[in-house]
């Protein structure tokens, strides 16, 4: 695989650059080479033999192929494996591997580190390193696609993450429709969900970007003085404010968003808490994942015990929510929601 640092990694280029690069080609062309590389596996421009030999020649002057490498891999019991991925510059950002019956689900990261200094997240110890490009995250399930056998091929993607993906829209939405295209890597839009903390007006930007993506959002608590200490980007954009964004936001019919709520013991497991909670979705088309807490040694939290998370749960079924307790995965390899960071702090590795 070449890298010549003076052309342009081909992994993650949009289509609309490439038509704007090489106005005179017919779009299908396009269609073949994204073909060839997100579908064959193909990173050898001489190796595309349905395109003419000038368009080849005029791909390599320009591009190169990079993929993020493999620096380690960690094995959970529960079958996951956390990549710790080594980008071009020698940054470091962790993905986990899922498998499960019906799926594989890859949980990437879109930044290395994060700004958004959530303080129940490991990854916010980090601060926020730099953004990543859309080829540095869709490179993410090439290699790891790579590293596997076909049969555990990525089959859902979630953005959840080192990094905030709102926080990076224009390279998370490249990598998006490059995920997504059937030209391309061919990953169906339900299957892939971006998670984010709630940034309003960058929710209403990807909206109109039309890719019809599901959309997890961190809600995590339920008045804005819990929420403004656990997401200091509450104080921009409060509980209302993002309740609101949710109401106008276009689905498709049979879609819904996913709330996402961390359960904190004694900060917003409450009987109270799960009463306000049904009030603020009424309106809102959703699902309820609950995910008690996944500790780390530096947090001052904890997860609530099993029987109020159950009553949590419950409460909110009886209020026709579906409400879903999400199972841990891999918290024995610190590869669950929050706790990605650890190793990639680590100083053997930089
Ligand atoms: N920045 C995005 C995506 C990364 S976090 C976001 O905020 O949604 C992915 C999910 O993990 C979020 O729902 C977040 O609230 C949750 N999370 C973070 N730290 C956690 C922890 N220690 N235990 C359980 N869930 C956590």
């Amino acid at each position: 695989m070449s890298t010549d640092k003076n052309t342009q990694n081909f992994i993650g280029t949009s289509e609309t650059y490439l038509k704007n690069t090489f106005a005179d080609w017919k779009p299908y062309r396009i269609h073949q080479m994204f073909n060839w590389v997100y579908h064959y596996g193909c990173r050898d421009f001489s190796e595309m033999t349905n395109i003419s030999k000038l368009m080849r020649s005029q791909l390599a002057e320009h591009f190169h192929f990079s993929l993020p490498v493999i620096q380690s891999r960690t094995h959970s019991q529960d079958g996951s494996i956390k990549y710790l991925l080594k980008l071009d510059d020698g940054a470091l950002v962790e993905s986990v591997w899922m498998p499960s019956d019906s799926r594989k689900t890859l949980c990437l990261s879109t930044q290395v580190g994060c700004r958004l200094n959530c303080s129940f997240c490991l990854t916010a110890s980090l601060g926020l390193k730099r953004n990543l490009t859309a080829g540095e995250i869709i490179g993410q399930c090439m290699t790891i696609n790579e590293d596997l056998s076909k049969e555990n091929a990525i089959t859902n993607v979630v953005f959840m993450g080192m990094g905030e993906p709102l926080d990076n829209l224009n390279p998370v939405v490249d990598a998006l429709r490059l995920m997504t295209a059937p030209e391309a890597m061919r990953i169906s839009t339900r299957k892939v969900t971006v998670s984010t903390s709630g940034l309003v007006d960058k929710i209403n930007d990807f909206q109109k970007e039309n890719i019809h993506i599901n959309l997890a959002i961190s809600l995590n608590a339920t008045d804005d003085e819990t929420r403004n200490r656990l997401m200091p980007i509450n104080k921009k954009y409060p509980i209302k404010t993002l309740m609101d964004c949710l109401k106008n936001y276009p689905l498709k019919p049979q879609r819904r968003h996913t709330i996402e709520y961390v359960l904190l013991e004694g900060i917003n497991d409450s009987d109270e808490d799960a009463h306000r909670l049904a009030i603020l979705l009424k309106d809102i088309p959703c699902k309820i994942n609950l995910i008690p807490f996944n500790s780390f040694e530096s947090s001052e939290y904890r997860p609530p015990h099993d029987k109020q998370t159950f009553k949590f749960q419950d409460y909110l079924i009886a209020k026709n929510f579906s409400a879903f307790i999400r199972q841990n995965r891999a918290t024995d390899i610190l590869g669950a929601c929050g706790q990605l960071a650890a190793e990639s702090q680590n100083p053997s590795y930089v």
